[in-house]
């Protein structure tokens, strides 16, 4: 059994020394196929975003692994752990395997490496769960396959990484652990993984009639799923953490925290309609965070590169404790004015995204007064409506 913190910490102040970094040369190399989602650039400019702005130094960074195929058989298939890996040694995916495993698909499609970097996502969140549970923050951006099914890829994830964060964490022997998904989609994987396990209690913010259409009532006490309306502003988003998020967190009383911090809640996001501001995002990480010592920081969603790469980029800041500039220096927006995106026209780029981080925390106040938020818990509804 190892030793825990005594008393939960504020994040504020505590410097850089306590938040780390997970990260590797894999993730920064282009993913994916041309015209996916997730061909975007992301946590390879999220690094490269925070070393600019000075937040990002070699002791903060912890170089991940590729967890091993036993490893990987804790959650997934053997079969199916096989089969991804002879599909991305060969390059090939034969019609019986497509359908039986889902990747080779559109969605989850096969692209050289695919293997290693997937498991090097798992290997990242067991090693973030691991330096958690001797105090640290950890942020593993290229974390976050929340959809990834034992036997099959889902939603663009090929292994479930969160999953695996939380199994590390209960392997310390811990008892009380709170999982919360800030992705704009149901964390379903990670839901199924752990719906018969008392050890773990899941709270899931996400957009209504979204992919993939689960996540609604649910009669476990353990599960909160939190289902907001379309369009939802920052303004509902804090009072649904205000209301239903930080009681739950309070009566959970975890022993150690894994949030799932999606960016594609975000406004401008082309996955979703929500639109949130990166500032309501990490306050929301914050005051959960302030619920227990250990805590592993995900990534997740995310498909605008401009305001995933200000989202995490702002969020590694405030998890480690620096200042966010009003404004950048040439080289950040030099980076910011480089990124691509084939989901979004050049003219819906806003010029904030190029020349800031941190959103103007009134810019979506206006428009969502109507906005309602149906939150279900434990199999009871009931309804957020803010002015
Ligand atoms: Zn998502």
């Amino acid at each position: 059994m190892i030793k825990l913190p005594v008393r939960a910490r504020r994040l504020r102040g505590l410097g850089p020394r306590y938040a780390l970094y997970v990260d590797n040369p894999l993730f920064k190399r282009s993913a994916y196929r041309a015209q996916h989602p997730l061909s975007i650039a992301r946590t390879g400019t999220v690094a490269e975003l925070s070393r600019i702005l000075g937040w990002l130094h070699e002791d903060a960074i912890e170089t991940c692994t590729a967890a091993s195929v036993d490893t990987l058989c804790r959650f997934h298939d053997r079969a199916y752990v096989s089969a991804l890996k002879a599909a991305d040694e060969s390059g090939r995916v034969e019609k019986v395997v497509r359908a039986r495993y889902a990747f080779g698909t559109m969605e989850n499609p096969l692209f050289p490496g695919v293997f290693a970097r997937a498991a090097t996502a798992v290997g990242g969140s067991i090693r973030a769960a691991e330096l958690a549970l001797e105090g640290r923050i950890v942020f593993h951006p290229a974390g976050g396959t929340h959809h990834g099914k034992p036997d099959r890829a889902s939603g663009f994830c090929y292994f479930n990484d969160p999953v695996f964060a939380l199994l590390g964490l209960l392997d310390a022997g811990l008892e009380r652990i709170l999982y919360v998904d800030l992705d704009a989609h149901h964390g379903d994987g990670v839901q199924d993984a752990f719906q018969t396990d008392p050890r773990v209690h899941l709270v899931s913010i996400h957009e209504t009639d979204r992919w993939p259409f689960t996540g609604s009532t649910n009669p476990n006490s353990r599960i909160a799923n939190l289902v907001v309306a379309k369009h939802l502003g920052d303004r509902e988003f804090a009072t649904l953490i205000r209301d239903s998020v930080l009681p739950l967190c309070a009566s959970v009383a975890p022993q150690a925290i894994v949030i799932t911090c999606g960016a594609d809640a975000l406004a401008g996001d082309p996955l979703s309609t929500m639109r949130l501001s990166n500032v309501a995002l990490w306050r929301a990480v914050r005051q959960i965070a302030n619920y227990a010592a250990p805590v592993v920081v995900l990534g997740g969603g995310g498909y605008n590169p401009w305001t995933l790469a200000r989202c995490w980029a702002g969020l590694w800041a405030t998890l480690a404790g620096f200042e966010i500039p009003s404004s950048l220096p040439e080289a950040a927006t030099r980076l910011l004015a480089s990124l691509e995106c084939d989901l979004i026209d050049d003219e819906d780029v806003q010029a904030a995204w190029i020349s800031s981080i941190s959103d103007d925390p009134e810019f979506n106040t206006l428009g969502s007064s109507m906005s309602e938020v149906t939150a279900w818990t434990g199999g009871h509804s009931h309804s957020v409506v803010s002015q």
